[in-house]
């Protein structure tokens, strides 16, 4: 395994209020206590829905847990006349730390594109957050260009432009496998996420291509999480449905169980 701290982030999408979010996170910290999980070695964050963040925080930093707090979107702008948006700002105001930008829902749902997915990743850079820039072909790419084309475009466009790049985390998640119960095999994660890291040393910096953490996601669960984790190339998992189940998230956080490194 490389030196790259593993990250396993769970991304409710639009599930649990910010009580049932309370009694969710309360129940996680037990069972990964329980469990004896170290932090130190596997980072554990989680991306509730904007109404939540704050009551989220506000156990977090109560009862000194040590899982990382992150939202599922931001806006490209600052302040102002942008109804129903939400600041990179008024995120970092509550302790947020990740942000995912260019979720396939997103762009599906939302019509965003390469250009608002720049301006997201350049409005988490100037507020001090961490973008987890998601990427991944859809099944008719697939078949017609292979795994790695899109996904490189993708973050080719995102990584564009900015005067300065701070640290980022990527998702490769292709499109066919998120939330249908498809995975990707092992091997192709490895080499697509081979493929992202060779473009960020070939557009930035080999500096940062070696410390950035390449995760997939797309229908983890703790029954398949140890094959994409047993790849140097693989640095965690973005977890959507199962991240609301906490046995099977605990399981997937504790993937090191299962790998033979
Ligand atoms: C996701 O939402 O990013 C995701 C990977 O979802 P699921 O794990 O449910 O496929």
């Amino acid at each position: 395994m490389s030196e790259r701290k593993p990250l396993i982030a769970g991304n409710w999408k639009m599930n649990l209020d910010h009580q049932q979010a309370i009694a969710l996170v309360q129940k996680l910290s037990w069972a990964l206590k329980d469990v004896s999980h170290d932090f130190d070695k596997v980072e554990v964050s989680v991306f509730p829905p904007y109404t939540d963040l704050r009551s989220v925080q506000t156990l977090i930093e109560a009862d000194k847990l040590p899982l990382v707090l992150g939202a599922q979107d931001l806006s490209k702008f600052d302040s102002g006349a942008y109804t129903g948006e939400v600041s990179g700002a008024f995120l970092k105001k509550l302790a947020v730390k990740y942000v995912i930008v260019g979720h396939s829902e997103r762009r599906q749902h939302h019509n965003e594109t390469d250009e608002d997915i720049q301006a997201k990743v350049a409005a988490c850079f100037k507020h001090n957050l961490v973008p987890v820039i998601c990427v991944g072909e859809t099944l008719e790419e697939l078949e017609e260009q292979g795994a790695a084309a899109v996904p490189i475009r993708q973050l080719t466009a995102a990584l564009a432009g900015h005067k300065e790049v701070n640290e980022f985390v990527v998702a490769y998640e292709p499109v066919w496998a998120i939330g249908t119960g498809k995975v990707a095999t092992s091997e192709q994660a490895a080499e697509v996420a081979k493929k992202l890291r060779q473009s960020i040393s070939e557009q930035v910096s080999i500096e940062v291509s070696s410390a950035t953490r390449i995760l997939y996601g797309g229908s983890v669960k703790s029954s398949n999480v140890a094959g994409f984790l047993a790849s140097e190339e693989v640095d965690g998992v973005l977890v959507g449905g199962a991240s609301l189940d906490i046995d099977e998230f605990t399981g997937i956080c504790r993937f090191q169980k299962h790998v033979t490194l």
